[in-house]
């Protein structure tokens, strides 16, 4: 479906066109019509499916016709890549609007700090922010929410998994009931549906591909012995001279530096992101990897929900991620928005079973490699699977449980 047919505003129209989309992705296709009639929407969506640009379209197309006067829109998010990028987005699409947007994130300056408080007084007209942030400049009393039109909560299920269920309804209370209310998540947990059921009205849902990988990602998985994994990935590397952006996933920050530092003996160009970095480091490390100056990146989780690195050849996940769901989304960062990619997992013996159950997510078995001769055997995924211990805990749980029958 091409963008004309919503009837879009020629300013945003251009911006569009500028930007290179020409068909609206299914997402947009399906939510964006709503919500320029006015509707609270849920969208069950993935990262990677242009769920940014469903939300902001039509709230862009309204302010391009009735230019907004103080801090009309409040978008909120998990986490400050999140926040930025979603900014540059903004700043993109209204281009050739009258409209002002800033990021609001902890972690900055009290420069920062005065511009941010001054954005929520009014002189903004977009805020994206994180919800401790946004508590911390509520908490002092100045913030203008009166003229709020529009409410978004982005990535909505990481923000609960991340405990901000309370902050978000204390934002909520301080804006005005009459509002259109956007929340946007990769799953919907029963939690999401309580918050919906506070804070939206009658709102209409979308639910989209949830779980299934973007078609142009080559799947592969070795099974393979832990201390057969640092020389397998070493190989996988030499072998993609052509490659020139890698990221590598791993489930435990304390990994994250000792894998960078097996890799330094094949490739020098290479760095290592975790929560841990300090704010500016991990700005400047992400930064360097977006514009191909590092060629490879090693990174937990925090990387692979919603930032949008465009063109990753390969993600390499060194371990089975811990949920079946952060699976789709750590190798959604390769072939976004159609492109082509290529994933590959290293399962151990101890992640089989973990692996099995993201199969079952995906609806689909991922072609097994063989390992190179010179590794050896690894193990075997057929193998019967021991089944698992219990926790000292839990057996103590299951006792009570059963005594109460
Ligand atoms: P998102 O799911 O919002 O993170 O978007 C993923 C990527 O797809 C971003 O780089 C967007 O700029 C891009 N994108 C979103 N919508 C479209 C579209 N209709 N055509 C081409 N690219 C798009």
């Amino acid at each position: 479906m091409n963008f004309d047919a919503f009837n879009l505003n020629e300013k945003v129209l251009e911006a569009i066109s500028y930007m290179g989309y020409n068909e609206a992705s299914p997402i947009q296709e399906q939510t964006i019509p709503a919500i320029m009639e006015g509707h609270d929407m849920i969208a069950c969506a993935q990262t990677g499916t242009g769920k940014t640009a469903a939300y902001l379209l039509p709230i862009l197309n309204k302010l391009a016709v009735n230019e907004p006067e103080g801090l009309n829109t409040l978008i909120i998010v998990p986490v400050r890549e999140l926040a930025k990028q979603i900014d540059q987005q903004i700043q993109a699409f209204s281009y050739f609007l009258p409209i002002n947007s800033i990021s609001i994130y902890g972690g900055g300056d009290g420069m920062d700090w005065e511009y941010e408080k001054k954005s929520l007084m009014g002189d903004a007209n977009i805020v994206v922010g994180t919800p401790g942030r946004l508590i911390s400049h509520i908490n002092l009393g100045y913030v203008d929410f009166s003229k709020i039109e529009h409410l978004v909560l982005d990535e909505a299920d990481k923000m609960l998994d991340m405990g901000f269920f309370f902050d978000i309804q204390k934002i909520v209370s301080f804006l005005p009931k009459h509002r259109q209310t956007l929340m946007f998540s990769a799953t919907m947990p029963p939690k999401i549906r309580s918050l919906a059921k506070h804070i939206m009205n009658k709102p209409k849902e979308v639910t989209i591909g949830l779980s299934t990988p973007a078609e142009g990602i080559t799947q592969t998985v070795y099974y393979v012995f832990e201390h057969q994994k640092s020389k397998l990935l070493n190989m996988i590397i030499q072998d993609r001279p052509n490659y020139d952006s890698i990221l590598i996933f791993t489930s435990t920050k304390s990994k994250v530096n000792s894998i960078a530092r097996a890799i330094k003996a094949v490739e020098k160009s290479i760095d290592a992101i975790s929560s841990d970095l300090e704010q500016e480091a991990r700005e400047l490390t992400l930064q360097k990897f977006t514009s191909r100056q590092t060629r490879i990146l090693v990174a937990t989780d925090v990387l692979s929900r919603g930032i949008d690195i465009k063109d990753i050849n390969l993600i390499i996940n060194y371990d089975a991620p811990h949920e079946a769901e952060s699976y789709v989304h750590r190798i959604g960062r390769t072939a976004r928005a159609s492109t082509k990619g290529e994933a590959i997992t290293l399962v151990g013996e101890h992640d089989i079973r973990k692996f099995k159950a993201i199969e079952r997510l995906i609806s689909s078995t991922i072609n097994t490699a063989k390992l190179p001769e010179s590794l050896g055997e690894g193990p075997d995924p057929l193998a019967p699977i021991a089944p698992f211990k219990r926790s000292p805990q839990k057996r103590f749980n299951n006792n009570r449980n059963n005594l109460k029958k």
